[in-house]
């Protein structure tokens, strides 16, 4: 399915979008526990892969996950410090009640 409204973040860049009213956190865990997403994390490039020691999460690069608030903490923690360059962009927004 082409979705035109598929954010497509840039090399190093992560963007950030709103998750939908009742999508739950992309972790199995959290998922089982049928936690809310906080966001929606879009993955640009996050290295190269010829350079595939220093890249990050390789094969999510342009994929989308909904996060709760910790998980996408942990998620920027690893990815700020792996890639210097890393830009964040997009907004969050609470799902409507
Ligand atoms: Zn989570």
């Amino acid at each position: 399915m082409n979705n035109p409204a598929q954010p497509r973040p840039g090399p190093d860049e992560i963007i950030l979008t709103t998750p939908a009213l009742g999508d739950r956190c992309s972790s199995l865990e959290h998922r089982r526990a049928r936690l809310a997403a906080h966001v929606v994390v879009t993955l640009g490039p996050m290295g190269t892969a010829d350079q595939h020691r220093q890249a990050l999460w390789m094969e999510a690069w342009g994929q989308s996950y909904p996060m709760c608030q910790p998980c996408w903490q942990a998620t920027r923690h690893v990815a700020a410090s792996r890639r210097p360059s890393l830009v964040i962009t997009g907004t969050i927004g609470s799902p409507a009640p």
